[in-house]
């Protein structure tokens, strides 16, 4: 496994491998690796002969008042985890090597970002945007791997790639969970024993939804009362927002005649958290 930091021996070296006719697949993360992140390498493991991950904790999606300083960071772990898949490439570049001074391009995807955690991160989808059309650039990939588990962010990249003809697939994947419902999450070691307790509630919530939608539920105000419900039994947590949108567009909807998307977030002592759901309704007739 080859570790490179800088992006322009990373564009050389995609370059020698597109010219040898390989493809190549890209997981971006910020490192602190679970299974989740494993199953979006393995993935790629199986669609291209070259898998290429990134280890980056990008500091534009961050706020001012966020978890950027204390993100937990185990460059080492990470490296083992990976050569178990094997990915081949790892590109861990260092903030100054992503961003040089002077820098003052930003991509902005503007509807889809506008609501849920976008609502509550100003700023959080440009430093995304914005880093993952750096590394697209750096990468070069023919497939780009993303969990479902960050919903919005999913919806933002594939816009992003649909409106600036980025010449790559989007590969999304389904969220990873523990046995007992919980999403994986590098934030999941933030969490105290008492508190991951509380963090099932939102899976749980999102069951309850599930429940009430294969019951015939079609009104998203139902959905939303039944995780409601079930949130609400855990008064120790902070909800910050809880919304039942349409699955592509993200935008508000009177029924659910397409796919929905319930997504969560809450704050679970010091910690945020996020987890989503997609319901399909079955075709008519
Ligand atoms: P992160 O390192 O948290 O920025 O995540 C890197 C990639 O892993 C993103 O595409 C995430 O959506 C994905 N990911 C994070 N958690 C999970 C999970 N539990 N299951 C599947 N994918 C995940």
């Amino acid at each position: 496994m080859k570790i490179i930091t800088t992006p322009a021996e990373m564009q050389c070296r995609s370059d020698a491998i597109r010219r040898a006719g390989k493809r190549i697949a890209f997981v971006p993360t910020m490192g602190f690796l679970h299974e989740g992140h494993l199953s979006l390498m393995r993935e790629g493991r199986r669609r291209a002969e070259v898998v290429v991950a990134s280890i980056f904790v990008n500091p534009t999606q961050f706020g001012p008042n966020e978890d950027f300083g204390r993100y937990p960071r185990a460059f080492e772990r990470d490296c083992a985890l990976m050569q178990e898949v094997p990915v081949d490439i790892v590109f861990a570049p260092a903030p100054e090597a992503m961003y040089p001074a002077g820098a003052q391009t930003w991509v902005e995807v503007a509807e889809i970002t506008k609501g849920l955690c976008g609502a509550h991160r100003p700023g959080h989808f440009r430093g995304v945007t914005t880093v993952v059309a750096k590394l697209f650039n750096i990468v070069k990939p023919h497939y780009a791997i993303f969990g479902e588990k960050d919903f919005q962010q999913l919806r933002a990249i594939q816009r992003m790639v649909k409106d600036l003809n980025f010449d790559l697939e989007i590969v999304p994947m389904p969220t990873v969970r523990e046995s007992d419902g919980l999403a994986l999450s590098s934030r999941n070691a933030y969490l105290s024993a008492a508190e991951r307790e509380r963090a099932l509630s939102l899976s749980r919530a999102l069951e309850a939804a599930r429940r009430e939608f294969a019951a015939g539920a079609r009104d998203p105000r139902a959905l939303v009362r039944a995780a409601c419900a079930v949130l609400s039994a855990t008064p120790e947590i902070r909800l910050e927002y809880i919304e039942a949108v349409d699955s592509e567009s993200l935008a508000s909807i009177a029924r659910v005649e397409r796919p929905v998307v319930v997504a969560i977030a809450t704050h679970v002592g010091k910690t945020r958290l996020i987890d989503n759901a997609v319901f399909t309704p079955p075709p008519p007739g």
